[in-house]
């Protein structure tokens, strides 16, 4: 089980945010996909981790800061509350993850890995 989070920014301001609680490790996947086919809206960008498997049904969340698909369920207030803290996981209070990329007009600025648990 790995935590993912792919965030895409505008300006350093955050504009999408995709999270999952599996198979984390292909975030760098769903990022070189919405690169490569310009993705901003939370149903492609949905489907596209679906399709690399970024997450899963179960788990997959796509949110700006004020629409979200999460399966048909609500999301948690605190996904919203963090949403301006690119590098912020909200599937864990700590705001951890594995594996998290940024995109900045499409373009990689930054991935990184980090341990669950120090
Ligand atoms: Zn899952």
């Amino acid at each position: 089980m790995t935590q993912g989070l792919v965030t895409i920014t505008r300006n350093g301001q955050t504009a999408l945010k995709a999270v999952c609680g599996c198979n984390g490790n292909r975030a760098e996947a769903l990022a070189a996909l919405i690169r490569t086919r310009q993705l901003s809206s939370i149903e492609e960008i949905y489907n596209a981790a679906l399709s690399v498997e970024f997450g899963c049904p179960a788990c997959l969340v796509v949110f700006t800061k004020d629409d979200a698909n999460f399966g048909g369920k609500e999301i948690p207030r605190r996904y919203f509350k963090t949403f301006d803290q690119p590098d912020c996981n909200p599937r864990w209070d700590p705001g951890k993850f594995d594996l998290r990329v940024r995109l900045e007009r499409g373009i990689i600025s930054k991935t990184r890995k980090e341990p669950l648990l120090k």
